[in-house]
């Protein structure tokens, strides 16, 4: 029996500017292009545009944030996040989502859209595509990327783009294709190799955001325990950040907002073969001498220890310190210095970001190639990741907009 496989045609498809990716960064590189009267094409593995943004935010999507500084974009080169942000700030996007009909709810500084349904923003950014002509093409991957005319002295060529059904002519291309963070909603790295050959340096990927796996395995009788408690990251000894919050103990890891955003620089760590400690202060509110004191005032009362601790700790960390250690100043020690030693992550598949990507060194303020002119990239492709708290969605917008407005400018 013959093979049913689809087999590119020879015909090409033509289009001015060729997006690979309907994420957000893909989209709204989609619309800036189509704005500025560009015919836009977009390219989408997934059977639908903007699957990972429904499960961003926990389904709320946070899109950007009221507070920034330089320390919210992480990378090689920081800066380069930050100075285009400023040329498409948070204003701008919540400006732009108005527009689109997607009033903006506030939460301590946290943006969502008004029904805290993810659902309203992807679906705003496909109607302002189809409104526009923007031609999204779903279920269909990127396969390889060529210039059309080698002409090595003044690169002045358009590109080819081979999928698995069609092969597209277009005069530029933006690749908006995601990092490797859940790959589940189609970034999973599948142009990495394309990128390179096309003379891009992609820093090594790595998951950011994610849980980070512990060594001590009797730190599984702690699973489903929540503490607020100031964490502190310990790489190779020395004191490298901190942060306070809610964390989470599971089965052979621990999550929560603290966690995840220290997670990138721990697993930068451990990939060069360093020792990384996390130290938790699990009664945060006392200091040694406050909470040695209410120890010893409480057993005074005649309650045992185990009841003394339940009234500052969760009941299942006051029976594993208690199980462990009698004497109370290593006790006291024992709340204020946790100590878990960190041994990995929990990989792309828990991630919400990945850290590393394309060297944004070889990369126009405009988003641009240095290499090949007409070429771009947007969003988690380059090395540009966000803390918690809508800033890798803004760095998606951002770039995005700025590489469609660029590759729009008639030449
Ligand atoms: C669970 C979860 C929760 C998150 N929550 C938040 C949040 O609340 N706030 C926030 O700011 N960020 C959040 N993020 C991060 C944020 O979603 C991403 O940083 C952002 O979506 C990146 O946008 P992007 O367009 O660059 O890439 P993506 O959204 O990954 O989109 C890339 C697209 O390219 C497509 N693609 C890949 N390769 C090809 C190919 N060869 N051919 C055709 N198409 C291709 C993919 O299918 C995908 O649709 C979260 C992430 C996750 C996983």
């Amino acid at each position: 029996m013959q093979s049913q496989e689809y087999r590119p045609t020879d015909k090409r498809i033509k289009c001015e500017v060729l997006v690979v990716g309907a994420g957000p960064a893909g989209m709204m590189a989609g619309i800036s292009a189509a704005r500025r009267g560009s015919n836009v094409i977009i390219i989408e593995q997934k059977d639908i545009p903007g699957k990972k943004i429904y499960a961003t935010g926990n389904g709320r999507c946070n899109f950007t944030n009221q507070y920034y500084d330089s320390r919210v974009f992480r990378g090689e080169d920081p800066q380069f996040g930050y100075d285009a942000y400023k040329r498409f700030d948070k204003d701008a996007l919540m400006g732009f989502m108005r527009e689109l009909g997607v009033t903006c709810r506030d939460i301590n500084g946290y943006i969502y859209p008004y029904n805290e349904q993810a659902r309203s923003v992807a679906n705003a950014l496909l109607y302002e595509c189809k409104r526009l002509g923007v031609d999204i093409r779903c279920s269909q991957k990127a396969l390889d990327i060529t210039q059309e005319k080698d002409n090595k002295i003044n690169n002045d060529g358009g590109f080819l783009v081979t999928t698995d059904k069609e092969v597209y002519s277009c005069e530029k291309i933006i690749i908006a294709a995601g990092g490797k963070a859940s790959p589940t909603h189609g970034s999973d790295g599948n142009l990495n190799k394309v990128i390179r050959k096309l003379g891009h340096e992609i820093i090594l990927q790595d998951p950011a955001l994610v849980p980070l796996r512990f060594a001590d395995s009797s730190l599984s009788l702690l699973a489903g325990v929540r503490c607020k408690c100031r964490t502190v990251l310990v790489i190779d000894g020395s004191e490298t950040d901190n942060e306070s919050g809610e964390i989470i103990f599971n089965n052979d890891n621990i999550s929560g907002i603290p966690i995840m955003q220290m997670s990138r620089y721990a697993v930068r760590a451990l990939s060069r073969g360093s020792k990384v400690w996390l130290e938790l202060d699990l009664v945060p509110d006392m200091g040694d001498a406050d909470l040695k004191g209410f120890l010893e005032t409480s057993v005074e009362k005649r309650l045992g220890i185990f009841e003394a601790l339940g009234l500052v700790v969760n009941d299942k960390i006051a029976k594993y310190i208690c199980d462990r250690i009698k004497d109370t100043d290593e006790l006291i020690h024992f709340l204020k210095h946790f100590k878990v030693e960190i041994i990995g992550d929990c990989g792309f598949n828990k991630a919400q970001v990945t850290a590393g990507g394309v060297n944004v060194s070889q990369i126009t303020k405009d988003m641009e190639s240095k290499i090949i002119r007409r070429l771009f990239f947007a969003g988690e492709i380059l090395d540009i990741d966000g803390t918690c708290g809508g800033y890798n969605l803004q760095w998606a917008f951002t770039s995005g907009y700025l590489a469609g407005m660029a590759a729009s400018v008639k030449q």
